[in-house]
């Protein structure tokens, strides 16, 4: 049988799992590491380079790379990076291409087919983009399940004798869910989901690179646009002192000069965590919301929930831990890492699509996180106005799920159109349009006809939509599945062959390139008097690996290797690997 795997498509890391030998496992990638950056960049050959190598090259060349694209999924935004224009599925369809290729190298046969998590506040747009992102990618996506939904389905598989009311907190790079479940023996019930699609541990790294920059006076919009080197290196001084804070009650945050280069002489700032947790107090505080409206809606109280866990990385941030804290009163639950729960429990629930019996026991029940309906017409005064949302199935229910519900058309009307939409506004144009479905032959009366309208929601977020006139045998009915968001068949053949003619760096010698990238990264942090001695061992490096040659590329990448150790940097991953391109 060939495996499902399990993807964990993040925001800024990306992982795949795969259910094997009875449990679920993380799936190295060409550097050996489980967590593959979801960053994409194109080197001036025209080469692709996914994850690892993108995000050295971001930092010298930030204008190459595309990153976080995970929060314009479902948008029709295209981005230029060197000569190609991309889209944010086509972006993730590498990274998923990437992925692919290491569970195919790890498992040994051909992989076609996975579980892809997206985040349970994704709309349909957005899941209709990963959708297309893996079909993209040559990948069949068996299913799209929500992370928190998969989270809990790791947290049930390995501990299934439990009885509790958990809270899964998920603060991924750009997206944040919460939700509430019941766990019974191998039985999880999702109660209840609210969240914020734009919330995540980037904008924490935002806000401190805007700080920095705001305190010597100049403005992040602005820079980005100008000196889009600088931003780069700063942000990954930020990034690097946000994750310090975890462990240290101060980090050191150097300096960068309008080059993009570490400031001469060398300056540093330094950041306490209760500097970092006021910088972030408003982001801070839009976490709370969705946390009390997932509790109100499952109603509970924060003393009634028995675990929190948490998951993705941002959750790590030692203020993020104490906000919780404070909240239900108690430490939340550290035993899974935040990083990996995700991938696993898809892999969990690839055995589950396939009847393994390792996981007979586990019955996982999932709700909608969006309402959906339909747009009505209201009678206000004595005239009619348009544009009003009636729910037919309201959020959080349990699906799969069917609902019917009667309206009745306006006087004298022989059609109607039916818009269906999701959301949780008022109006309709608030919310997101899904589709459409006409209903004719209406025998015009002065009062109105009845009309019924049955919504059939399935596990795999397929909504089928019907309608009836009363006393009218006829049925209208539309499907709206989940085929790519307003692409026809030849749109997203066209995205496939451009995806097709472009080169994707050979996996095999990226540990290489990834060295190659990280001394470039390294020319502008080094203390000057070793600058000339990096640059000149640079050179022949590279002439090696464009020359081919590799009796003089072994040499230079040694030579390389042990200047690199006498400045005391660890140089143990790039052992190895000796390919020469
Ligand atoms: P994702 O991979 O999308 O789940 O999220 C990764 C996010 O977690 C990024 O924004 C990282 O900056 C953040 N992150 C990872 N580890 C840490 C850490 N130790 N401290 C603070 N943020 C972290």
């Amino acid at each position: 049988m060939s495996p499902i795997v399990g993807i964990d498509l993040g925001t800024t890391n990306s992982l795949v799992a795969v259910f094997h030998h009875g449990r679920p496992q993380l799936i190295p990638n060409a550097h050996g590491k489980f967590l593959t950056p979801s960053i994409v960049g194109v080197l001036e050959s025209g080469d692709v380079v996914v994850g690892e190598t993108a995000r050295e090259l971001r930092i010298t060349q930030p204008t190459r790379c595309a990153w976080a694209f995970k929060r314009w999924m479902g948008q029709t935004r295209q981005v230029k990076i060197g000569m190609s224009v991309f889209t944010a599925p086509e972006l993730s369809a590498l990274v998923l291409k990437s992925l692919k290729q290491d569970a195919e190298v790890f498992l040994q046969q051909p992989v076609t087919e996975a579980v892809v998590t997206v985040p349970a506040y994704f709309n349909d747009h957005q899941r209709k983009a990963t959708r297309m992102a893996g079909e993209l990618a040559g990948l069949v996506v068996r299913r799209i399940i929500n992370e928190p939904t998969a989270a809990a389905l790791a947290y049930g598989f390995q501990d299934r004798h439990v009885e509790k009311r958990l809270l899964v907190f998920d603060l991924g790079g750009g997206t944040f869910d919460v939700t509430v479940m019941e766990v019974t023996g191998g039985a999880m019930e999702i109660k209840a989901t609210a969240g914020e699609n734009f919330l995540g541990g980037e904008d924490f790294t935002d806000r401190l690179v805007a700080e920095i920059l705001t305190r010597a006076g100049m403005t992040l919009e602005a820079e980005e646009h100008l000196r889009p080197r600088r931003v780069a290196r700063l942000r990954a001084e930020c990034e690097a002192a946000k994750r310090e804070l975890q462990h240290a009650e101060t980090a050191s945050i150097r300096q960068v000069d309008a080059e993009g280069n570490l400031a001469e002489p060398p300056a540093v700032t330094s950041l306490t965590r209760d500097e970092f947790r006021h910088i972030v107090d408003p982001l801070l505080r839009r976490l709370r919301v969705p946390i009390e409206q997932a509790l109100r809606d499952a109603r509970l109280s924060p003393s009634q929930v028995d675990d929190v866990i948490l998951v993705g990385g941002a959750s790590r941030m030692p203020s993020v831990v104490g906000l919780v804290a404070a909240m239900f009163g108690r430490a939340p639950n550290a035993e899974l890492n935040p990083d990996e729960i995700v991938a696993l429990g898809a892999a969990v629930q690839s055995a589950l699509m396939n009847d393994l019996a390792e996981v007979d026991d586990l019955v996982m029940t999932d709700i909608c996180s969006h309402s959906l309906g339909v747009e009505v017409v209201k009678v206000v005064g004595d005239w009619f106005e348009k544009g009003f949302f009636d729910p037919i199935i309201h959020r959080n229910t349990t699906i799969p799920v069917s609902r019917e519900k009667s309206y009745r058309s306006v006087p004298g009307a022989e059609k109607v159109l039916i818009q269906i939409f999701q959301g949780e506004a008022r109006r309709s144009s608030d919310n997101l349009l899904l589709g459409e479905l006409w209903v004719t032959g209406i025998t015009p009366t002065a009062t109105g006809t009845e009309i019924s309208i049955r919504f059939t929601y399935d596990l795999s977020g397929l909504l089928e939509v019907e309608s009836f006139i009363a006393g009218s045998p006829k049925k209208f009915q539309v499907v709206l599945n989940q085929e790519a968001a307003g692409l026809s068949a030849a749109d997203l053949e066209r995205a496939l062959e451009r995806l097709r003619k472009l080169k994707i760096y050979p996996r095999d010698r990226l540990e290489n390139r990834r060295l190659l990238q990280f001394c470039e990264r390294l020319v502008g942090e080094i203390a000057p008097h070793w600058r000339d001695s990096l640059e000149a061992m640079l050179d022949p490096l590279e002439a090696a690996m464009s020359l081919g040659d590799f009796a003089r590329f072994i040499e230079a990448k040694r030579a390389m290797l042990d200047f690199l150790a006498s400045l005391g940097i660890d140089t143990a991953e790039f052992e190895g690997g000796e390919h020469v391109e």
